[in-house]
Parts: structure tokens; sequence; C-alpha cells
């Protein structure tokens, strides 16, 4: 959405301009933890703003149901071409409208109802669509779960290789949600071929990661890898399917469309394009540097200030801590941290006691702050305020203290601050 644009909506309809005002407000003024969250560029969101919403293209570039797709088709190539090179896939679905819509159209793709999929348990850092019972994936599928190991808090592969030769499933799932460690997608291929299973490696969060060769790549090894675009990939919201197995891709294409969606958000599809392309620059490599360099960071200051990390620390962009040994749930920690502006999530930890809405671990990333040009010296700042707040959760002083660190910190690296940004409309 341009200045102009919104100019336009200001006048047509000023409830919502003064909504996404204040929205685009809120992300000023606080430190955005949130793991799973970044920040687009006005180059992404102004492609994601355009006509393109108009246009109906079911089908795939050459082969579409509707008329006027010329362009649509080159805008969908591109955004093809882009993600196959960025991953090293032979084959690319760019179409799904989210991680979850990626996923579903892989398991409509290789799984009858009633199989087994095998993925990591929600509460030791697995996603809703691996196997919960709440989702379609644990209704229509019998799920098994893995997890980690209770004394390292890491993938213990000869375990997971127990567990996948007594369930043998159809379908084993490696990539996660809330886990801080690298994984090595070697093994996952030896245990997925020793029980005859896919491999499917959903990289949802560490996507900029891999792209940019800060986390091994999963291609090599996996039959399938999905992925979100809008996490450390810093694209549009959106999700994408990549293979090196040309015909499991065209059953993919297929599962997407007519299997699980209609007509696909070519508008997004045009700013998935955009994203590709900025991650494909060498800035994108230095960027997912600093991302791991500030996670880092973050982890040693806090475990310095005598908070627990699970697994000790971490070797990608996020962590969690693990509040028991301080005696506050993950639910406390999120209002407290809240209350002087830090946005992050309460998060299950492995073998967490408390219920998921309660939990006992807070998940820190550094995904989006680092987009916004933070370091490590103010990383280890955030470190500070966080272990401030938590240590003294009465302490009324403090509490100001910390209101005021983070606003400096705020005002310090502007957001989207250039005159002719696309959103700055104050
Ligand atoms: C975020 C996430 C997803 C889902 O992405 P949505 O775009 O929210 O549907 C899927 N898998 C993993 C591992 C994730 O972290």
């Amino acid at each position: 959405m341009s200045k102009k644009q919104l100019d336009f909506l200001r006048e047509s309809d000023p409830t919502v301009a003064e909504i996404i005002q204040r929205e685009l407000q809120r992300q000023r003024d606080h430190l955005e933890l949130i793991a799973s969250e970044n920040f687009a560029s006005e180059s992404v969101m102004a492609a994601q703003g355009s006509v393109l919403t108009n246009k109906y293209a079911e089908g795939l570039p050459g082969k579409r149901y509707y008329g006027g797709c010329e362009f649509i088709d080159q805008i969908e190539e591109l955004a093809i071409e882009r993600a196959k090179a960025l991953f090293g896939a032979s084959a690319a679905n760019v179409q799904p409208h989210s991680g979850a819509q990626a996923n579903f159209a892989v398991f409509l793709s290789l799984l009858e109802p009633g199989d087994t999929i095998m993925g990591m348990d929600l509460s030791h850092g697995g996603h809703l669509t691996h196997g919960s019972p709440v989702n379609v994936s644990g209704k229509w599928f019998k799920a098994t779960h893995y997890g980690v190991s209770p004394e390292t808090e890491v993938l213990d592969y000869e375990n997971i290789r127990q567990l996948a030769l007594k369930e043998k499933p159809k379908l084993l799932i490696c990539g996660y949600s809330a886990y801080p460690r690298i994984i090595d997608f070697e093994k996952f291929r030896s245990i997925a071929d020793e029980v005859g299973a896919y491999l499917m490696a959903d990289i949802a969060h560490i996507a900029g990661l891999v792209a940019s060769g800060h986390h091994p790549n999963p291609m090599p090894f996996c039959d399938v890898v999905t992925t979100t675009t809008h996490k450390t990939l810093r694209g549009p919201r959106g999700g994408l399917i990549l293979t090196k197995d040309i015909e499991l891709g065209k059953k993919f294409d297929k599962a997407v469309f007519p299997g699980t969606q209609g007509g696909p958000l070519e508008h997004v599809v045009a700013a998935k394009a955009v994203a590709f392309g900025e991650a494909l620059e060498p800035e994108f490599k230095e960027y997912c540097a600093n991302v791991i360099a500030n996670a880092q960071a973050l982890a040693n200051q806090l475990s310095r200030r005598g908070l627990k990390l699970v697994s000790g620390g971490t070797d990608n962009h996020l962590l969690l801590i693990d509040l028991r040994s301080i005696k506050l749930t993950g639910k406390e920690a999120d209002r407290l941290v809240s209350e002087i502006n830090i946005t992050a999530n309460k998060n299950t930890v492995p073998f967490d006691p408390e219920s998921p809405f309660v939990t006992s671990g807070l998940r820190l990333g550094s995904a989006a702050m680092t987009t916004r040009g933070l370091g490590v010296a103010e990383f280890l700042e955030i470190a500070n305020i966080i272990a401030d707040r938590l240590l003294n959760p009465e302490d009324e002083a403090i509490k100001r203290k910390c209101i005021q660190r983070v606003a400096d910190l705020c005002e310090s690296f502007p957001l989207y601050s250039r005159k002719e940004s696309a959103m700055a409309i104050a």
C-alpha cells in the first residue's frame, strides 16, 4: 500500500485507515520478539497491495482456466524460478495461502485417511499441522510423535529411529516451530529409508536461514520441503512447497489446486517473487548472519543473568526461556514483558507440567528486530531489560525504567521511516 493509496483510504474509509495507522504505531513502539514474525519490505508490500488482487488465475502458468493471464503467468513463473534457485529445488508451488495450506496439500498428495504420520510433539516444539488432535492432520491420520531428550533437550535420533521402526509411519516430518537447534536432515533421511517413509521438512521458521546457507538445506535429503514465506524469509504471509522430484511436484500442484484451494492470490505470489529476489541478494546473507548473532547474544546474556534456556542456547533465530527455575509461568512472563512494550509469546517447554494456555516457557526470536537494524549491543540491552523485568516482577520503578529503555531502542531504530515510506501516513 503506497502513501497515496492510504491517502485514498483515509478519504473513503477513515475508520479502517485509522486502525491501520494505529497498528503501524504499535509496530513502531514495541520490541517485536515473536519468533515467527518479521517486517516485510516496502517493495513486498507494494506488490501485495497491487492490482494483481483483481485477477482470477486458477491453474498454473500456461495452463489457466481463465483468460487474461499473460502477465500473471510471468509473475508466477518468476516466483517459481526464484524459489527453485533459492533452495536448489526442481519444482516449486508458490500458491499455498499459508504454511498450514502447504502442509495440507502435501498430506493430500502422499497419504490416505488412516495412514500413520510421525512428527515432533507440539509441546516439544512441533506444529499443530504435524498431527495435533485438533488439526485435520491429527483427525484424519494416525499421528505419532517423537520428542526431545529429557536430559539434553535436543533431538535424539536413535530414539526417533526406534519409534519409527515401531510405528512405521508413511510420512516422517521434521522441522519445527520452537526448536532452537540445527536439524540433521541426513539422519532423518536414513531413518525414513529404513522404515520406507516419505520424508518432509517443514522449514517454516528457518527458511531464511536455509536460503542464506546458515542452516543445512533439507532439499537433498527430503521428498518434500514446505515453508511459510513470512517468518525468517521476510516475505508476504504465505506458503510454499518445494521438491527435487519433478513427478512429486506435479502431484503437489494438483493437491494445491484443485485439491485444497481455489484461485491463487496472485498479488501475494508477486510479493513472494519480490521477497525471493531480495533473499537472493548478498545483503540477505548478511541479514541472516546478524539474526543468528543477535539471537545468540540474547541467549548468552539471558543465561548470564541466571535464566535457564531450553537446550542451553540457540543455533538459529529463536530461543526458549524455561521459567520454572524463577517460579514464573509463560502466561505471567508474557504479561510482564507486554507491560513494558515487548511482544513475545508464552510457549510450552519440553515435558511442560503446565497447560498450553499457561505454559512454562517464553519464546523469543531475533528476526524482526534484526530487520529493524538492531545489532549485538542492542540485543544485550534487550536481554538485560527482560531479565530486569522477569527477575523483579513487583518493582514499579524497574518497570518504569524498562518502559523507557524499550522506547529508547524503538526511537533509535525507526520502522518504515523513509519519507516516501509505504506505510508512513503519520
Ligand atoms: C508457522 C508454521 C506453520 C504454519 O504457517 P501458517 O502460515 O501460520 O499456516 C507450519 N509449520 C511450522 C513448523 C510453523 O512454524
